[in-house]
């Protein structure tokens, strides 16, 4: 007999007939023997309805309110389906968050979990009933009984972390689609379900706009070891699992908001190539990339900083040995990048440098925490360390500094985060075959897994920054404060001098939602930080591509550029990670975008996959 936690999406429970659709399901687990503890979503589209209605209303609502407005919508669907459980015959009972004892922080709209308990639950499940438990919803203390949402998307959430609560054999997500895809159906028509993913790789996809799944629902399962699975509730297919390494066990207080970073891990054996000043149209970064690819050179770090004018700045980094042969490729490329530019007054050139090294902090705890990447600034900052270049992930943050700083930026992080080891950062070493399941690996990973679309997002770029340590810090600091997430920071590679003093633009991309206050704090904040114009564009697409078998195998940056390139779309910013590569273009082309990139990784395969209307 096996603890089950089973979660049914909003299509999934969204009329009386899909209830009871869902009732019999649970039923059927029942019987096979199996305690079961459900968390549903508010019915169809319910949650947006009461969104609505609220900005109907105000154009900013106040958050506990909203609070007590959208928790209403789960509390009808787990009456309701508890009701139809009743009719078949089976004992149920519906809990909302307060009553199963789910308490997070006083953070209303976007509370974390700080713990569950379990001891409710377990008498009703020891009394034979099917538990029902409203997802998306806590209260901020066992006092005062404030409701709490976990954000838009956080039934998953609640699963999981009942789950771990609870010490679940199994939590299986049930959807509308038959599991986690290549692409989303519904703009990727030939989209193809995965039968496992890793859960790094998962993470990075649900944050990158892969709504199937909310991405702190994917921490928690790695975090804690849960087996997790996404089907569909319509079938009764396998679906695909989520794949997890056996974790260190770590105490269920605290539950979402546990120490942030794992590790800070380094790379010594980098040398950085920047080309400043190319032109910014379709076809450049395919070029230079493409024959990096030809000549077997494997490219770590990538970014392309916004553009002035119309040129672009792009930078990467290789291994030291292959530096020289880089350095060759792109000197070589360069005039032919160049021809057709206008001016001539600042050709474009090459800059490279031997001296450097990477150093990252890694965790999933760093999810929607603005501040963890702000701390890591702050600390090298505080150490006067400068840094060259950023590039961040969902659960990365990297900065490259000069190798003679490397060993003290070690140590300052490691005291900083509390992580005592600084394992090396061997790419590659995460192995699918040697999970929790102890299923042997079924085929050699797939450079790209799937392919992500996020049309809510907008960029941000701030000129003329004073090129001096603590700046990125502060910078970050002050969004931090505003609780605003930053994705894709960029830092140019140019520097340009104003009235005597070095400085360089930083650009990265924040949720469409938080641009205004961003740009309001930075702007306020402009006069004391000595830095020029704040620039906001909304109207932009972050494309991207998601694979653990990227790691050392070069050419797929190129493939995903040349890609982009056939269809003449011009890329405005590359961040890249390990294990992912994000581009991003203009809003009107990111479904073309999507499609372009889902199609050249040969993703697409024969199977139609219906989504439920
Ligand atoms: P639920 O209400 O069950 O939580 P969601 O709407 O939150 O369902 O998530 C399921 C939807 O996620 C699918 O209908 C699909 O359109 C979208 N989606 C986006 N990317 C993917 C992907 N890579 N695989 C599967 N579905 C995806
Ligand atoms: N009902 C909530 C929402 O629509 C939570 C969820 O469905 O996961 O965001
Ligand atoms: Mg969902």
């Amino acid at each position: 007999m096996a603890l089950i936690v089973q979660k049914y999406g909003g299509t999934s429970v969204g009329s009386v007939e899909r209830i009871q659709a869902v009732a019999a399901r649970v039923l059927q687990t029942v019987k096979a023997g199996n305690d079961l503890v459900v968390v549903v979503s508010a019915m169809g589209k319910t949650t947006d309805g009461l969104v609505k209605l609220a900005n109907a209303i105000s154009t900013n609502p106040n958050r506990r309110e909203m609070d007590m407005l959208l928790s209403t919508g789960e509390q009808v669907s787990i009456a309701l389906l508890s009701m139809a459980l009743q009719e078949l015959g089976q004992p149920a009972i519906s809990l909302t968050g307060a009553q199963v004892g789910i308490v997070t922080e006083t953070e209303h709209t976007r509370a974390r979990i700080l713990k569950i308990d379990p001891d409710r639950i377990q008498r009703h499940l020891n009394a034979g009933q099917v538990v029902v438990v409203a997802g998306f919803q806590g209260i901020a203390s066992t006092d005062d009984l404030e409701i709490t949402t976990l954000g838009r998307g956080g039934s998953d959430t609640s699963a999981v972390a009942l789950a771990a609560a609870l010490q679940a054999d199994l939590c299986e997500i049930y959807t509308d689609v038959p599991g986690i895809l290549t692409a989303d159906p519904r703009i990727v028509e030939d989209a193809q379900l995965m039968s496992e993913i890793t859960s790094d790789e998962m993470l990075e996809l649900a944050s990158l706009g892969a709504k199937v799944l909310h991405p702190r629902a994917v921490e928690i399962a790695r975090n804690y070891g849960i087996t997790l699975v996404v089907r569909s509730s319509w079938a009764d297919d396998p679906g695909t699992r989520v794949l997890s390494s056996t974790p260190q066990p770590r105490p269920l207080e605290g539950l979402e908001i546990a120490r942030p970073v794992d590790a800070v891990e380094f790379d010594t054996d980098q040398a950085k190539v920047a080309l400043l000043r190319v032109p910014d149209r379709p076809g450049v970064a395919a070029r230079l990339f493409g024959e990096l690819a030809q000549q077997q050179l494997d490219v770590d770090l990538i970014i392309q900083s916004i553009h002035e004018g119309n040129t672009n700045d792009i930078a990467f980094t290789v291994t030291k040995n292959t530096l020289n042969q880089a350095e060759a490729v792109a000197a070589a490329i360069l005039p032919a990048l160049s021809a057709g530019l206008e001016s001539n007054l600042n050709p474009a050139e090459t800059l490279v440098d031997r001296e450097i090294a990477k150093v990252t902090i890694a965790g999933a705890g760093m999810i929607g925490r603005p501040g963890v990447a702000a701390q890591m600034f702050t600390t090298l900052a505080a150490a006067g360390i400068n840094i060259q270049m950023i590039s961040t992930s969902e659960v990365k943050v990297s900065c490259v500094v000069a190798a003679t700083d490397y060993d003290r930026a070690i140590a300052t992080l490691c005291e900083t985060f509390e992580v005592t080891s600084s394992p090396r950062n061997e790419p590659g070493t995460m192995d699918p075959g040697d999970q929790a399941t102890g299923s042997p690996p079924s085929a050699p990973l797939p450079p790209v897994r799937g392919v992500a679309l996020d049309l809510n997002q907008a960029k941000l770029a701030i000129r003329e920054i004073p090129d001096r340590p603590g700046m990125a810090a502060r910078i970050f600091q002050l969004l931090a404060r505003e609780n605003i997430s930053v994705d894709m920071i960029i830092q140019s590679q140019r520097c340009r001098v104003i009235q005597g003093a070095t400085t360089r633009d930083i650009a990265f991309t924040v949720a469409q939602a938080d641009a205004d206050a961003a740009r309001k704090a930075l702007e306020k904040a402009a006069p004391e930080l000595g830095y020029g114009q704040v620039e906001v564009d909304p109207e932009i697409a972050k494309v991207s591509i998601v694979g653990m078998g990227m790691i050392e195998n070069p050419g797929i940056a190129a493939r995903m550029f040349e890609a982009l390139s056939l269809q003449q779309i011009n890329i405005q910013m590359i961040a890249t990670s390990e294990i992912k590569i994000s581009c991003v273009v203009s809003q009107d082309e990111g479904v073309t975008a999507l499609r372009t990139i889902h199609a050249a990784f040969n993703l697409a395969g024969q199977e139609r996959i219906q989504v439920p209307a």
